[in-house]
């Protein structure tokens, strides 16, 4: 547990178990249940669905809606606070139907309701309508057939607020609701000047592309006050930003955010809401701080300090607690899902055939160099790091020059190997390791090649170098032997992983076990079920995974309660507009004119076109038959 940290960032749902395995533990009836994540994996493979995957743990889910309402709840209990929360789910953090479908089936006991930031979303939001007091947000810029869709949510009853990005989309929304005669909620997004920490720091301050700057706020109460509906402006909204490591910066952004939403009442705005956009952070390390990957604060600490932080600016005014709202995405998402993939093979940076003695013919530089090998200890190791280097890299000028042979450059990279190896047993043991060495553990470690895209499934670890806890999902009692990075199927240098969160911060390398002959290594990447799934993409054209949703039972026993099978090749080949059927029969023709020229026969053929059309219709990662 130490070694991977699951006790820091598994936040009580991820630990091992007492045979080794990884498990998720779930709280049903105020009591704990644990399952090993390798039973569930053996349950997938018997349904074929193989790696990689996405597990979904659904209880997980409703746990963090749980959390997340209670916590609200109780410190606004606690804090003596007027008014309620009620949450929304940003879609766009996880837009997958069944985990909408599940926000919204279980979200509904605390009201929790959505955010849409397109039309598309909107519909989504529109179809999960359950009661009216649960929220649409609807953030992004908007068209009068968006707006028209919100108002018509608003004259079936359900509280649909519009947020105001631009004065131009005020003009639509006060035309839209006179020609249908609806009254529209409207919110206005304002521009925060507080500046964050972590990688989301542009989603406020004067130049973040969002909201309306204070002089444009001033002429959207004008306009509506001019149009005679200053009653229909009753929300403030601010979004500081996505994972705010920073509590502090959280507490800033809400003392001003309830001067903004002062002001606005002062205006003579009916107001009465107030959301505070996303920003909850998750801690991905486990390292409690306020690095870009963690956060130096508890979920029950974000509530109490909003609600002081609104009271302490709203009560000396007098004016009434307004709804809280928060649009937490990735603190509700990311812990219920996870990535699973298969280890395919490592590459070890181990000398392959190192020999014993050279043969008595060969060259003096591939002598020299067996020599270094024989005589590197302690007392001499840098002297042998530059030797080792040296000759390696003279044998190399030689072969290129045609005077040495391809088998004698082959042993000499060997040896330097071998001798990289033994220094690299030295330096642990040195009070000081000499900066051109430092890098030495790292360029010698293993590459493990999984079976899974990281463009695909893990984008925001090639986009923004993300970090995701990493585990095996078994072998855990077991001390890892290796030291290794991760490579992906793609053909492409990007497609790797080489940050990694440890005890002490990170390292470009993960402990891993040797493989076992005829037996799957399988690793889990977690806390993935934020933004992750919707932002992969078709590099190389490996597909979206096979998915399961597992709903565990008291009694420790799990069900299977969705399951989805990712991508075929035909279906990755018709996104970048193949027909399947015409490339079918594109090739048919091919082998028909091999038949004609006596290449291969008419069952050969048929043999030949029954393996086009399995691989069609098969996944597109590595599968093992
Ligand atoms: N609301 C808005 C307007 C956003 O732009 C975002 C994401 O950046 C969110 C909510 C969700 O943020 P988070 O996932 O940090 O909760």
């Amino acid at each position: 547990a130490e070694l991977y940290g699951v006790n820091t960032w598994g936040a009580g749902y991820f630990s091992i178990s007492d045979s080794g395995d990884a498990q998720v533990t779930v709280s049903i009836d105020e009591r704990d249940v644990s399952v090993s994540l390798m039973d569930i994996v053996a349950g997938m493979r018997a349904r074929n669905l193989e790696m990689p995957a996405v597990l979904r743990i659904k209880n997980v889910l409703d746990h963090r809606i749980k959390v997340l309402n209670e916590a609200f709840a109780s410190a606004i209990s606690t804090g003596g606070y007027g008014n309620v929360y009620r949450g929304v789910f940003p879609i766009k953090v996880n837009q997958q139907c069944h985990v909408i479908e599940e926000i919204a089936d279980y979200g509904a006991r605390y009201h929790h309701g959505f955010e849409a930031g397109s039309k598309a979303e909107l519909i989504i939001a529109l179809s999960q309508l359950r009661d009216t007091d649960s929220l649409i947000v609807c953030n992004g810029y908007k068209d009068a057939e968006f707006i028209d869709l919100g108002l018509y949510a608003r004259r079936m009853g359900y509280p649909c607020f519009f947020v105001l990005e631009s004065l131009s989309e005020l003009k639509v929304i006060i035309e839209r609701s006179r020609i249908l005669e609806v009254e529209p909620l409207i919110g206005v997004r304002m521009k925060s000047s507080v500046k964050v920490d972590g990688h989301w720091s542009q989603d406020s301050g004067d130049r973040s592309i969002f909201g309306l700057s204070t002089a444009a706020l001033i002429g959207v109460v004008d306009e509506l006050r001019a149009a005679d509906m200053l009653h229909c402006l009753q929300m403030l909204h601010c979004h500081l930003g996505s994972q705010v490591p920073n509590i502090r910066n959280v507490r800033n952004g809400v003392l001003e955010a309830c001067r903004f939403y002062a002001g606005l009442v002062a205006e003579g705005a009916t107001m009465g809401y107030l959301d505070l956009g996303g920003g909850l952070a998750v801690d991905y390390e486990g390292a409690r701080t306020n690095s870009t990957h963690s956060m130096n604060y508890q979920l029950e600490e974000y509530c109490v300090n909003i609600i002081e932080s609104i009271r302490e600016t709203l009560d000396p005014q007098g004016i009434d607690h307004p709804v809280i709202i928060s649009e937490s995405g990735r603190a509700t998402v990311a812990y219920s899902s996870m990535l699973l993939f298969n280890v395919l093979d490592v590459r070890s940076s181990e000398p392959l055939a190192l020999p014993a003695v050279l043969p008595g013919d060969c060259n003096e530089t591939l002598k020299h160099i067996f020599d270094v090998l024989n005589v590197v200890g302690t007392g001499n190791f840098q002297e042998c790091y530059n030797d080792a280097l040296f000759y390696r890299d003279e044998l190399r000028d030689m072969f290129n020059h045609g005077r040495a042979t391809l088998r004698e450059r082959a042993m000499a990279e060997d040896i330097c190997l071998a001798i990289l190896q033994r220094i690299a047993t030295i330096l642990p043991s040195l009070a000081r390791v000499p900066p051109e060495l430092e890098n030495l553990p790292e360029m010698l470690s293993d590459i493990y090649y999984g079976n899974f895209s990281l463009f695909q499934s893990l984008p925001d670890m090639w986009a923004i170098d993300q970090l995701f806890p990493i585990m095996p999902l078994h072998r855990l009692h077991q001390q890892p032997d290796r030291q290794a990075m991760i490579a992906d199927l793609t053909c492409d240098c990007d497609g790797k992983i080489d940050n990694f969160s440890t005890a002490t911060g990170t390292a470009a390398t993960m402990p891993l076990h040797s493989l076992r002959e005829g037996e799957d290594y399988i690793l889990g990447v977690f806390l993935v079920g934020a933004y992750q799934e919707t932002l992969g993409d078709l590099h190389n054209l490996f597909g979206d995974t096979n998915v399961v949703n597992v709903a565990i039972n008291a009694d420790g026993s799990f069900d299977f309660a969705r399951e989805f099978h990712g991508d075929s090749i035909a279906d990755v080949l018709t996104y970048v507009e193949y027909e399947p059927k015409h490339l079918q029969e594109q090739f048919r023709k091919v082998a028909e004119s091999a038949v004609r020229s006596g290449c291969i026969s008419v069952a050969e053929r048929q043999q030949i076109l029954r393996a086009f059309h399995d691989s069609l219709n098969g996944y597109t990662y590595f599968e093992h038959h």
